[in-house]
């Protein structure tokens, strides 16, 4: 009896160390200028990172850095997810495609912005990851997202067109799949290059494309058909 109190206590205990990380986490970022709008900030404040985290990193998910999540991949760094909400301005009820599930971290954030009306589709070209990213959600609670295994440089065509698509990973050019699996007025954020790379943000207006560069990061590489 003692020791299962113990425990218990102890998981009281990290849950409200995390609690208090995220909160400090979510003040750093407003304080730097990445978080900019209510949406994405209660967001971040409803999805614990330490859940898309592998167990012995978890003491290390509110640090403001990409974490190894398995298979040479990363979880991208919470100021990235944070600049890649604002720059892809997304609204309540929207359809999104996001190119590289990895942990499902930055789905489970979006998923909160569309909520429960919305959805989030996200693809991944390793099996192992998508169950990872699967299980990540599910322990969440998180119900709008569905994790699909695949070549998401040709975009995911089952559920077309998108109101928004996102890429978390480096592409050599913007494969053209994408851009016309998105609907009229849609938007598609996307980092072009190798590993250093430029964050391009593409809008479409009937035949016309327009394109902002949001300036330079790094990613791990899209591979596959219109990958690298
Ligand atoms: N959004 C993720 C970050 C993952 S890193 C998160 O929140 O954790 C980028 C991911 O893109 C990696 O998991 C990588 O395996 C995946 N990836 C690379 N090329 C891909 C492709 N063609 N299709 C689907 N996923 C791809």
């Amino acid at each position: 009896m003692v020791e299962v109190n113990i425990y218990e206590n102890s998981i009281a205990m990290n849950e409200r160390m995390f609690k208090t990380s995220r909160e400090q986490l979510v003040n750093r970022l407003m304080r730097e200028g990445y978080i900019k709008s209510d949406n994405v900030k209660k967001a971040f404040l409803a999805v614990p990172r330490e859940n898309f985290v592998p167990e012995p990193l978890k003491m290390q998910a509110y640090v403001d850095r990409p974490l190894e999540i398995g298979n040479g991949q990363t979880i991208s760094a919470p100021h990235m997810v944070a600049i890649m909400c604002e720059a892809l301005d997304v609204y309540e009820g929207q359809k999104i495609l996001e190119i590289g599930a990895g942990s499902g971290y930055h789905a489970a954030i979006v998923s909160q912005i569309v909520g429960k009306t919305g959805h989030v589709y996200t693809i991944e070209r390793f099996e192992y990851l998508a169950k990872r990213a699967q299980e990540n959600l599910k322990h969440t609670g998180i119900t709008n997202v569905t994790v699909e295994v695949g070549d998401g440089s040709e975009g995911l065509r089952t559920y077309e067109p998108y109101d928004r698509i996102y890429v978390t990973c480096a592409a050599p050019s913007v494969p053209q799949p994408l851009i016309d699996q998105l609907k009229d007025l849609g938007k598609l954020l996307i980092p072009v290059g190798s590993m250093y790379c430029e964050l391009q943000l593409l809008e479409k207006k009937g035949e016309k494309i327009l394109s902002e560069n949001l300036g330079g990061c790094v990613f791990v590489p899209l591979v596959g058909k219109y990958g690298h």
